[in-house]
Order: C-alpha cells, then structure tokens, then sequence
C-alpha cells in the first residue's frame, strides 16, 4: 500500500498560510509592504480586538482593476515578477505572490479598490481563500483591504496568539519600523477606534525622532557613506549617550526592516572601548543595496537576510561607525596637556620622597592615619576570608584605586566597585525587611518611547507594581512614571531605570528577582563613589570596614572585582626570592 498522499489544496494552503501569517502583525506587516509597493504616500491603518476581530489598511496606491481584485488571493499571483531572473533586480517588497493567498486562506477578506481614472471600483470577498462575492465599487483610488476574524479556521493558530496587549505592541512595532523606513508617507494607526500612532512626512532625522522619542534620539549623530552599489545612512548614539536597553537598535536594507547579526556585531564591535556594563548604543541604519548583493530569499517572513560577503559589511559598518564615533568624541582627559595636569595635581598632594624616595611605602606616608577612625579591625568572627588585619591605609592611585597594608600583604579595592556593593547590599536589605517603600512622585515624570514600548512597557504593569513602579500611559508615546520605590531620589536615575526595565521585560520568564536585582545594582551603581571622586583616608577605611561586612564583598553587583590581594607569597614570588612558592 503506497503510503504518500497528495494533500487537498484547502489543507496545503492552511500550511503555507501559517508560514508566512504567524500573527496579526506580520498580517500588518505583509499589507503595509503591498501598499508600499503600490506607491502608496498615505496609509490608514485600523484595527480592533488586537488584530485579531479586524484590521483594515487604506492606501492612496495604484490600486488594482477588477481582473487583479480577483487574481491577488491566488496562489503565486504576484506583479513584481514574472521570470526567475527579475529577482536580481527586484525593487519591490513582495515578489512571492504569497502574503494574500496566505491571509485569505485563514481569515474573512474583502479587497476593494480601484485605479486612477477608473470609471468604477471593484470589490471582492473572500472567506478562507474562496470568493463568495464579486462586485463593482466606488472609484476611490487605492486599495483598501480587510481582515476580520484571523484564524478562525485554524483554531490551534488562534491558541497559539499572546495577551492582547502583546499583540498590540507587536503591531505598534510593525508600524513603527514602516514609518521609520519611510519617513516621506504619511501613517495613521487607529486601535480600538482611537488613533494611537500618526506621522506626516517629514525627513528622516526627524521621522526617527517622532518613532524613538525625543529622550532616546536626542544627539543622535548621522553617517553617511557611499560605496559603489551601496549607500548608508545611519543614525547613532554618541558614547555619552547610550541608554541603558539594547531595544533601540534597527537595521533596514531597501527599506526593509531586517534583523542581521552580523550588522549588530559590527555596531558593537564600534562601541567596544566605549560601552559600560549594560549601555547600548542606539542605531536607526538605512543601507540602500543593489538587489544582486544580497539574498532576501532566506526567510518566510523575509525578516533574515544574506549578505554576498559578511566580512565586507562587517568591515564597513564598524569602520564607519568607530571614526563617526572619534571624531564627535568630547575633548578627551588624556590629551599630553591635561596628563601633566593629572600628575602635577598628584605631585602637590605626595611629599617628594613618596616619587624619590627610600621606601616605597614610607611611615609618614600621605595621611595621619592618627586621625582615621580605625587603623585596624579586630577580626570579627563572621569576617570574610580575605579579611586580614590589621590595616594601614597606603593611599589612593590612579585616583581610583585605595591601596593598604594588609596582614601580610598589598590590598587593592576598586573604590568604585566597592561602594556599588555595599550599597547594593543595604538597598537589598531594605527592601527585604517589607514591601519595597513607595513614594508617589509630586508630578509624573514623562519618559520619551515608542508607542510599542510604552505598550509593553504598561502591559506588565502588575509585575512592574510589585517592585514598587506605578506607570501610565501618557499619550501615545510618552509613560508617566506615578510612583517608585522610595530609593530613586533623582528623576535621571528612574529614567535610566525604566529603560534598563524594558530589556528585562522583554524576557517574559524573567524573573522579578532579576527585575529587582538589575533596579537595585542599577540604582547603587549611580550612588555610589565613583572613580576619580577624592576619598578621605577615614573614608577609605570606613569602605574597606563596610565591604567586610557584605555578603559577598569580592565583586560589585554587576560581577567586576572590587579587592585584589597581593600576599606575603604573592609578592615574595613575584620578587623571586629564595624559597618563594613557585608561580
Ligand atoms: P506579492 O506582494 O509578493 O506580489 P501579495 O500576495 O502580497 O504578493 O500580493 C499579490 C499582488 O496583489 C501584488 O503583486 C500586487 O499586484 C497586488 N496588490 C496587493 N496589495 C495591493 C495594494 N495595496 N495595492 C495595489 N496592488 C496590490
Ligand atoms: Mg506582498
């Protein structure tokens, strides 16, 4: 018995729809890439029940005749190419003929439109990929498309669709990447009958603004290269800008939003001398490619794309991106100037013997250690293993770093890292001992995001009260932060909260505590004593005293060392004298 079937076409179908539709936006996506590919300047965009009851796209595009009405739900019926070869030169979005074959095949579908000049529209119904109804209609140039009930022939699809408010901001996302990538068109979003996204044309420097908020793309720095069959513009951040969520990174080829690791890599890899633990810089990057270079013919969703030589682009985009970055860089301190600068000031404060003299460590070194409050510790019992008294506080270097004379020993802390984990840990406590305490902030404080993440951001606002944040939306892209835990004193440091939130709510598993820990490192990051901040010696020992007593004293909370040890051993070794252990 031959075991292989031929499968109906109303089964194929309902297979092929679910590789190309997986959700209401990648409907959204699909439609708004046929508007566009008809020249659309002016595109309507309204849907309810999250994308899922209806949505509705209106453009001012070319429109089809009644003949094309009928032919799009087909199979392969397509406009953009008729011959294998024309996929070199393709200028189009689309080219499968696939998307409204797919769409129609899982939904209720009417396509109504009409041609410049027509004397009569037409309009086609369309319920799980068969026309149940054909007729003329108002000669209104454009194109308007409508899908209700997606997946109401594919159950186990419908099952398979997020919260609403995933959905939601799924769409908004689709959205946004059109208008960034378009920025001379003119979108309108309507969701459940109010309009939540509106963009007239506008150039794109601005259109960015508009889609990423002023917070985010405030100071941007343009780029602009030519090569031969490549042109490139891209907006990036400059090193003292970066934000804390590497959300703010989108790559278009053509105009085609496309997720390319290989872009990312070569974005970071511009960055890497410049970026602190969770900073990302944010990128808007429109490459502009002769359709032989690269092969869009990867992916369904045509998301992925292959470039003919990574290494090239890699090379490029890094390259640009690193000397934009030089150049805009704020005068540096470690120009000849200012280093002779740094070491006259350290000369003023360090007795002459200190460069010159005898000891490396005299006794009447640079401080009164008579006047610090503790010269050494008795060894509590529940000290840390590290912890060895006495200690005699040397002095600081490098401005950063506080040197002692440890019990056998050199000791060097990170002053840095160091406050970061004390405070770290009394922020900790204080939230353990209850409920995070909240205060309500006198007047909101707007915080600048696109409409997807504001939508994103709201759509965990339970998990978001249970650490002590109150948000609302404010408007489409603007979030009122109401209330936060009573730590949060500065409104740039709950800023710079939020958006660290986003990275870890995109991760739907993580944890609360994750969302704790990053807020409370965060928030002992920004209070605590940064390099270069002056210590007294009595507070340099009051440091050393307090990191004894954290839990876990030997790294900040971020993981970089705080205290380096150099031991009797260590250094016997290190001077390679007789008997030391061997390395
Ligand atoms: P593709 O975009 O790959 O050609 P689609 O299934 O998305 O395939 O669309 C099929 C055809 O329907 C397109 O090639 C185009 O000719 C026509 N079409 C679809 N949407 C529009 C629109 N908004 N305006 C004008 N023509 C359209
Ligand atoms: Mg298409």
């Amino acid at each position: 018995m031959p075991k292989i079937n031929r499968l109906p076409a109303a089964v194929s179908s309902l297979i092929a729809a679910g590789e190309v539709i997986e959700r209401p936006a990648s409907l959204l996506k699909e439609l708004l890439e046929n508007s566009l590919d008809a020249g659309a300047r002016q595109i309507t965009v309204e849907v309810l029940g999250a994308g899922k009851k209806s949505l509705r796209i209106t453009d001012d595009g070319s429109g089809m005749d009644a003949e094309d009405c009928a032919a799009c739900v087909e199979r392969h019926a397509t406009s953009k190419i008729s011959a294998l070869s024309d996929l070199d030169k393709l200028q189009t979005f689309g080219f499968r003929g696939e998307a409204l074959y797919a769409v129609a095949a899982v939904s209720r579908m009417t396509v109504q439109s009409a041609m410049k000049n027509a004397k009569s529209g037409w309009k086609v119904d369309v319920e799980a990929g068969k026309i149940i109804s054909s007729a003329p209609a108002p000669a209104v140039v454009g194109t308007t498309i409508e899908v209700r009930d997606l997946f109401f022939n594919t159950p186990a699809r419908l099952k398979f669709l997020k919260s609403d408010a995933f959905e939601k901001s799924a769409l908004s996302g689709v959205l946004e990447e059109a208008a960034l990538a378009n920025p001379g068109v003119h979108f309108t979003y309507k969701s459940e009958n109010r309009t939540t996204l509106h963009f007239s044309p506008e150039d794109d420097r601005r259109r960015v603004a508009s889609v990423l908020g002023k917070d985010v793309a405030e100071g941007l720095l343009p780029i602009v290269a030519e090569r031969p069959g490549l042109r490139l513009k891209l907006f990036v951040s400059p090193v003292e800008r970066m934000v804390p969520s590497r959300n703010f990174q989108y790559w278009f080829i053509n105009k085609r939003p496309i997720g390319a690791k290989i872009l990312q890599q070569a974005l970071y890899r511009a960055y890497q001398e410049h970026r602190a633990n969770g900073r990302h810089p944010v990128c808007v990057a429109f490459a502009e490619l002769s359709p032989d270079s690269f092969d869009v013919n990867v992916h369904p969703g045509k998301r992925e794309i292959r470039f003919k030589s990574d290494r090239e682009i890699y090379d490029l985009v890094s390259g640009l991106i690193a000397s934009a970055l030089a150049k805009a860089k704020p005068a540096t301190p470690i120009t000849p100037e200012t280093a002779a600068t740094a070491s006259q000031e350290l000369r003023d404060h360090v007795p002459a013997y200190y460069l010159g003299g005898r000891s490396f460590f005299p006794n009447e070194n640079l401080l009164d250690l008579k006047s610090a409050p503790t010269q050494s510790f008795a060894p509590a019992p529940a000290s840390p293993r590290w912890f060895t008294p006495p200690y005699r506080y040397i002095g600081q270097i490098e401005r950063s770093y506080l040197v002692f004379e440890a019990a056998g020993g050199l000791f060097v802390l990170d002053q840095h890292a160091a406050a970061e984990r004390i405070l770290y840990e009394k922020f900790l406590a204080q939230i353990k001992d209850g409920p995070a305490k909240v205060q309500r902030l006198m007047l909101p404080l707007p915080i600048e995001l696109p409409a997807s993440r504001v939508q994103a951001v709201l759509s965990q606002s339970e998990r978001l009260a249970k650490l002590g944040f109150e948000v609302a939306a404010a408007g489409r892209t603007t979030l009122h932060v109401l209330a936060a835990p009573a730590l949060f004193s500065k409104a740039a440091d709950l800023k710079d909260m939020v958006h660290r939130l986003l990275d870890a709510l995109e991760n739907p598993l993580g944890a609360a505590r994750d969302v704790q820990h990053d807020a409370i490192a965060t928030l002992a990051c920004k209070a605590a004593v940064k390099a270069h901040d002056a210590l007294s010696p009595q507070e340099a020992l009051r440091l050393l005293e307090d990191l004894k007593d954290c839990a876990d004293g030997s790294c900040c909370p971020h993981g970089r060392r705080a205290i380096l040890a150099l031991n009797r051993e260590e250094l016997a070794r290190r001077f390679q004298r007789p008997g030391a252990p061997p390395l």
